[in-house]
């Protein structure tokens, strides 16, 4: 058998691997690399493709799927909810590359039949493919994200976290493990760092919204559609009559809401999306920056979406406060206001004087949760990928594990297992 890493080897970004076995050629998603100059790129070419698994609904693992079917009809492994999800957001790249006017790699025929040849499986629900017995567990990173676990006739196990979290939040439970697999490709974004507690973080979030609410100003907190949205609902819970809730993670939320059961506490969550604001049109946001003293809305990096309103309307202020809930990607307009005030993307740059601050929410395992991952699947080989620093963490690995044998591939290697 042997592992060809297509994606997301040494990077983040295009997630994408192969597990061959004689002719079956089992992919394990096939995402979109995101670059900071140029368009975006996708995972190396595949053929002869037998089944097609999808460990979540984020553009860095689905982006490229649509490809795979030019030529071939594979089946896609996934759930429901993910499949709605990565509809919803295949759907607004469409509409960001017209805009744009940068060309797609795929267009809505090859959507039109990713989708009729997908096939639900939900977690610890098992399905044949030629020798392999598969079977997907929750990761416990975004809602109906899964670890996807590949059994050989032969009894070798091969276990993908995809992106993995091991310790649960407000929204989610922590990851479920498959015990003794022989061979684990993992993640290690953070391969290099643990996060803060949680719940520190939460607090800290938590007295700055009190702050800003005894001088009757406003706080944005920009998010993730999916995951972090409906997080950061539950953790500003006791505010909810004072939160306007807008852009994409609206339609998020409507799916969410639709498969409660991937929740750890849904009926809470309805609660919430029940009493804050939705905001139903850009007329109204005008109104809202009166009315709504928190606002929680789309994008996450503000790279678009209707925070950029918001943020363009309250830039003079310095009392306002922005929140970043999360991790920044370079370059990307929200870490450039973070290291430099300004706003900046394409055309439009302008000062902000608001007070900005970050702070952890990770949905990816730390370093320590990493370990643990490692430790509890009790593995023979470790495939280290979608990390900045494979290399690294794959070094600290062997060192932690001296019985394991560690590889930090690049794309296009191959590994006999
Ligand atoms: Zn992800
Ligand atoms: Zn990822």
């Amino acid at each position: 058998m042997k592992i060809e890493i297509l994606g997301a080897g040494r990077e983040v970004g295009g997630s994408g691997i192969s597990i061959i076995d004689n002719s079956t050629n089992i992919i394990l998603d096939y995402g979109l690399k995101v670059n900071r100059k140029g368009p975006s790129s996708n995972p190396l070419h595949t053929q002869d493709v037998s089944a097609i698994f999808l460990s979540h609904s984020h553009l860095d693992h689905c982006g490229s799927i649509p490809l795979l079917y030019k030529k071939e009809d594979p089946p896609l492994f996934t759930n429901q909810i993910t499949l709605d999800t990565i509809n919803l957001l295949i759907k607004d790249s469409f509409k960001i590359a017209k805009r744009e006017k940068y060309p797609m790699s795929f267009g809505k025929n090859e959507v039109k039949k990713m989708n009729k040849f997908s096939k639900l499986l939900e977690y610890e629900e098992s399905v044949i493919v030629d020798e392999f017995t598969c079977n997907m567990y929750d990761a416990g990173h975004i809602p109906g994200s899964a670890g996807i676990l590949l059994e050989h006739s032969s009894g070798k196990k091969i276990f993908y976290t995809g992106d993995i979290k091991l310790d649960g939040s407000r929204l989610l439970n922590g990851c479920k493990l498959p015990k003794k697999v022989d061979v684990l490709i993992t993640e290690c974004t953070y391969g290099a760092k643990n996060h803060p507690g949680r719940e520190n973080e939460e607090k800290k979030i938590l007295e700055q919204i009190d702050d800003a609410l005894a001088l009757n100003e406003t706080v944005l907190v920009p998010v993730f559609a999916l995951g972090r949205s409906q997080e950061v609902l539950l953790i500003l819970e006791k505010y909810a009559d004072k939160i306007a809730f807008d852009g994409m993670a609206k339609a998020a939320s409507e799916i969410v809401m639709q498969y409660g059961h991937y929740l750890k506490d849904p009926e809470r969550l309805k609660k919430i999306l029940n009493i804050v604001k939705w905001v139903d049109s850009p007329e109204e946001r005008d109104l809202i920056i009166r009315q709504y003293p928190i606002i929680v809305a789309t994008a996450a990096m503000m790279s678009g979406g209707p925070m950029l309103y918001y943020l363009r309307q309250l830039k003079d202020k310095p009392r306002t406060k922005i929140l970043f809930v999360g991790f920044l990607v370079e370059d990307t307009p929200g870490r450039v206001l973070l290291d430099t005030g300004f706003f900046k993307k394409a055309e439009e740059k302008y000062k902000v004087h608001c007070e900005i601050h970050q702070y952890d929410l990770s949905s990816h395992a730390g370093r320590n949760e990493l370990f643990e991952i490692i430790r509890r699947t009790t593995p023979k080989k470790v495939i280290c990928v979608h990390g900045d620093e494979c290399e690294t963490f794959a070094a600290d690995v062997a060192r932690e594990f001296s019985n394991i044998e560690v590889y930090a591939p690049k794309n296009g290697d191959v590994i006999d297992v």
